[in-house]
């Protein structure tokens, strides 16, 4: 089996994981920016974050042969201070050609704040001025309806977002839909306790086909599994899809998206 980990907070994990990955069948792991399980208190602690993404755990995981891109931007959790928000976007740019970053994520609302709004305004905007793709992080359970809802008219409102160039994340039954139905990609998490299971994350590639769609762990420092992808997929043979169905999903469909940052090449 081969499979791309699209979405996972490798410096949380241990190297024990990246031998694991690799085992499996990993061929490239791309990791968002994200928060750090505390909120950092300068936008320096930021400037230190991006350096490690874009130069210390690509190294990381060039010892395990696996390639290893990041996403960068300040997450939704601690946006709620505007001030240092835009303290750290202004940080963005020069990290923006760095031969590892693919755009900017994983943007999104946490709380669907007003404040929130103002800051995933202003990362849609740098992504527009930059030409950047977009990963976004949609709230979780009973915010994630409206939050993905008022996520999806921020980007719609900006003309210079091409839709195939952002992937909507953490998608569940009720937002899947909305999020494909306006030429986004979604991502769907697979978590042992929220988020999606494999089994429904199988129940939602059965209904819509598997097209603009991929699975990733979001694995991190929190309960989460990193070989998440790989056994959905060994479950998704379980019930019946073809290997072809499965590559699809779990690689081809992961590498027509991000290969459309120009940086995105997987090792012959
Ligand atoms: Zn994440």
């Amino acid at each position: 089996m081969r499979y791309i980990e699209p979405h996972g907070h490798m410096v949380s994990r241990t190297t024990d994981d990246y031998l694991d990955m690799v085992t499996a069948g990993c061929a490239a792991v791309c990791e968002p920016a994200f928060w750090a399980g505390f909120d950092r208190s300068s936008a320096d602690g930021f400037h230190d974050y991006f350096c490690q993404l874009t130069e210390h755990e690509p190294r990381r995981a060039a010892r395990y042969g696996l390639p290893h891109y990041c996403w960068l931007c300040i997450n939704p959790k601690e946006s709620e201070d505007v001030k240092l928000a835009e303290d750290v976007i202004a940080l963005i740019p020069q990290f923006l050609d760095r031969p590892t970053v693919l755009g900017i994520g994983e943007i999104g609302l946490n709380k669907n704040s007003r404040n929130e709004v103002k800051v995933l305004e202003q990362h849609v905007d740098l992504a527009a001025r930059h030409d950047q793709l977009i990963l976004v992080h949609t709230p979780h359970l009973e915010d994630k309806l409206k939050g993905t809802r008022l996520i999806l008219d921020v980007i719609k409102s900006d003309s210079r977002i091409r839709p195939g160039r952002v992937l909507i994340d953490h998608v569940e039954e009720h937002t899947v839909k909305s999020v494909l139905d306006r030429g986004h990609w979604a991502g769907m998490t697979l978590y042992p306790i929220s988020k999606c299971t494999p089994a429904r994350a199988i129940d939602i590639l059965d209904v819509y086909g598997g097209e603009r769609l991929w699975m990733n762990s979001a694995c991190d420092w929190g309960e989460s599994v990193p070989l998440a992808v790989p056994r959905t997929a060994f479950e998704m043979r379980r019930r019946g899809w073809s290997a072809e169905a499965v590559d699809r999903v779990v690689f081809q469909n992961p590498v027509r998206f991000l290969s459309q940052c120009p940086k995105f090449k997987l090792p012959e």
